[in-house]
């Protein structure tokens, strides 16, 4: 059974959603006022995990991810640019989106903008002020903590002292500064805001998760996901408006990824060390290693992001890739020996294992390491038959589902092609015409077809 480690108990929990078969997900999007930078991913990339590996568990999963595009910084931004603030955010959303399709992230089914449901954030806002939970200030509406007394507890922090009425209206403080907060924010000059029942102005960001979230999902769902930065305020805030709101319990499993320091220091625009997506492009870093080391550290542990480490990524990656190779130029449809069918199914039930236990990726990869070591092994003492070379395959593509790693045959870069027929020339100028003859074959089997001719050797992609 899945664990999963929820910060509300703080306890690895057996997780079974509240509709059988079925789990509600919900996941804090970015905020679209600049590019997202590669701590961000890791949180979506590990969001795309968690994903991929709950529908392979058989799960249908109904995923909701907001994007905010109204705050302060898409505000300010967006005026700077002289654009409007929807032609700026969506601008954002778009550089957003083409992103994560690089990462090979799956895009979430519904992607709810904060300004498009700007009706359904008045309205809760409305039923918190009938039930006595809010009060006005200067056209503001704010969130009077005192009368919810379960306000600190996925903090894990004790606001009971916090002095009533105090009030912030900002959306990021930390613990320390912990006052009512901003529900909605009063008109102000120079501002995008909205003319709505509870009078001009614009949402706080607190209240757009928990209006999206509920609509899409219910007033009670399954799983909420955000960076370990949004615990407070962000998260402890929605569970109040939201069970102050419904009186029922807002989410049943918080998972937060950590963060991650690049070369052992913080990120920051300062040091040098800030990457976007772009800047290790730039590098020469692929989108497969990248995705790779996000994905190879478990998820509440602190990632240290080197260059070093997406050189060792790019390689392990290269070593499944070989390996995949190398099995499709023998594989075919015979029966599987009954030794080596014993062998990937002990490979998969220790790769469940290892992911059921909050999603273990480091004990994942491991085990599929010492699967295609096993596997090289046998091919080496020509103890692999065609069958089980079909199955090892059929087994990497199945775990590549979730991990998505791997490269399609058709992406095999035209570099290593040039570098094959390299090396094929040169076996043929020491007269090695079997090896010569291998790298052709070899290369056939990855759907490249040479031809010699007068010119010298061309080759094709057999479609
Ligand atoms: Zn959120």
């Amino acid at each position: 059974m899945l664990k999963l480690h929820n910060t509300l108990t703080s306890a690895d929990e057996d997780f079974y959603p509240l509709e059988d078969g079925v789990v509600r997900f919900y996941t804090c999007g970015p905020t679209v006022y600049d590019y997202a930078h590669i701590g961000n991913f890791r949180t979506f990339v590990f969001q795309d995990l968690l994903r991929r590996y709950l529908e392979y568990r058989n799960y249908r999963v109904i995923h909701v991810m907001n994007i905010t595009d109204v705050d302060d910084k898409t505000i300010h931004n967006a005026r700077e640019q002289g654009m409007t603030l929807r032609d700026y955010t969506t601008k954002y959303t778009e550089v957003f989106l083409a992103d994560c399709k690089t990462l090979r992230i799956q895009i979430p089914g519904l992607l709810p903008r904060a300004t498009d449901h700007i009706p359904e954030m008045v309205a809760l806002i409305q039923k918190l002020e009938e039930k006595g939970y809010t009060y006005r200030k200067d056209g503001s509406i704010y969130f009077s903590i005192a009368h919810f007394p379960g306000y600190g507890r996925l903090s894990k922090a004790d606001f009971s002292g916090a002095q009533a009425g105090a009030s912030v209206d900002t959306d990021k403080y930390d613990k320390e500064n912990a006052r009512d907060f901003v529900l909605w924010k009063a008109k102000k000059e120079g501002e995008d805001f909205w003319e709505t029942e509870i009078g001009p102005g614009r949402p706080g960001w607190h209240i757009e998760c928990s209006a999206m979230s509920m609509k899409y999902l219910g007033e009670t769902f399954d799983i909420h996901c955000g960076g370990v930065d949004l615990v407070f305020p962000h998260h402890e805030n929605e569970i109040a408006q939201s069970e102050c709101a419904t009186g029922k319990p807002f989410v049943r499993y918080w998972v937060h990824p950590e963060f991650l320091i690049v070369e052992s220091q913080k990120m920051s625009k300062s040091l040098g060390n800030f990457f976007r997506l772009q800047d290790l492009a730039d590098l020469g870093h692929s989108p497969e290693a990248i995705r790779y080391l996000l994905l190879s550290v478990h998820y509440r542990k602190q990632l240290n992001f080197t260059m070093d480490g997406l050189r060792q990524a790019q390689s392990s990656i290269q070593r499944l890739e070989d390996f995949m190779l190398r099995a499709k130029e023998i594989a075919n449809a015979d029966e599987p020996s009954p030794a080596f069918t014993h062998e990937v199914q002990a490979a998969r039930v220790k790769f469940i294992e290892a992911m059921d236990a909050d999603l273990n990726t480091s004990a994942a990869l491991a085990v599929i390491f010492d699967f295609v070591r096993l596997a090289y092994q046998k091919e080496s003492q020509k103890a692999l038959s065609g069958g089980d070379a079909r199955i090892a395959i059929d087994f990497l593509k199945e775990i590549d589902g979730i991990y998505n790693i791997l490269r399609a045959q058709s992406e095999i870069l035209d570099e290593e092609i040039a570098q094959q027929i390299e090396a094929r020339q040169a076996a043929r100028r020491r007269r090695d015409f079997a090896e010569a003859d291998r790298i052709r074959q070899s290369l056939l089997a990855k759907g490249i077809q040479l031809e010699d001719t007068k010119e010298g050797i061309r080759w094709k992609r057999l479609s």
